[in-house]
């Protein structure tokens, strides 16, 4: 899934968890969970570079973070409370940043860690680059829907 949708589920777990470790293994878990839904990819790495796709991501992380921000700047939370939501939003997003790394450096570490990523994704039955992998609105229906309960639980 998109990178808004996992920051913002993360914070949504930073909100509501009060120990660090929780929240990270909570944050993970929940990551890989989600890839296993239908989504789609704004992101083929058979022609990405990042020359031609950081535009892309950085537009992603502005869309997450502006409802994450503006939920700490609308409610009340305690510090606390703002560092668990960014520390869940960062580990939410952290195999994807895994994987950006490994596509652009080839680390042998991180090939292990790609391919359980990969097999998350394989869950959905929607093998690579096929049609209900490409990035069309049918196919950010669980991105948007996930997304928007996040919102939701974010500011309630
Ligand atoms: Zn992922």
């Amino acid at each position: 899934m998109i990178l808004a949708t996992h920051a913002l589920t993360g914070a949504v777990i930073g909100k509501n968890f009060y120990h660090p470790g929780v929240i990270i293994v909570l944050s993970l878990t929940i990551h890989f969970t989600m890839d296993s839904f239908r989504h789609g990819e704004y992101f083929d790495s058979r022609v990405a570079t990042i020359k031609n796709t950081w535009w892309k991501i950085a537009l992603d992380l502005s869309i997450g973070f502006f409802f994450i921000f503006s939920a700490i700047y609308f409610r009340n939370f305690d510090s606390y409370q703002i560092r668990n939501i960014l520390l869940g939003a960062f580990f939410s997003m952290f195999p994807d940043l895994l994987t950006v790394l490994f596509w652009q450096f080839k680390w042998k570490w991180l090939a292990k860690i790609k391919n359980f990523h990969s097999w998350a994704h394989c869950y959905n039955h929607f093998p690579k680059y096929s049609f209900e992998r490409q990035w069309t609105l049918r196919n950010a229906r669980n991105d948007i829907l996930f997304s928007l309960l996040a919102i939701f639980l974010l500011f309630i």
